[in-house]
């Protein structure tokens, strides 16, 4: 599944591959950090909201 997150450098949507990994519950894991396709910058994945 993938996940979109804004890049902090250049506010452009960036989609992040998140592997399932729940058995029970939807659960993805994604990279920790991940490259802007468009300038390059390193984001860190925002936690989740958890509610
Ligand atoms: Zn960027």
């Amino acid at each position: 599944m993938e996940f979109e997150f804004d890049c902090w450098c250049c506010g452009i949507v960036c989609a992040v591959w998140g592997k399932p990994v729940g058995f029970w519950k939807e659960e993805y894991e994604l990279a920790a950090e991940w490259d802007c396709w468009s300038c390059g910058a390193v984001n860190i994945t925002p936690d989740e909201d958890e509610d």
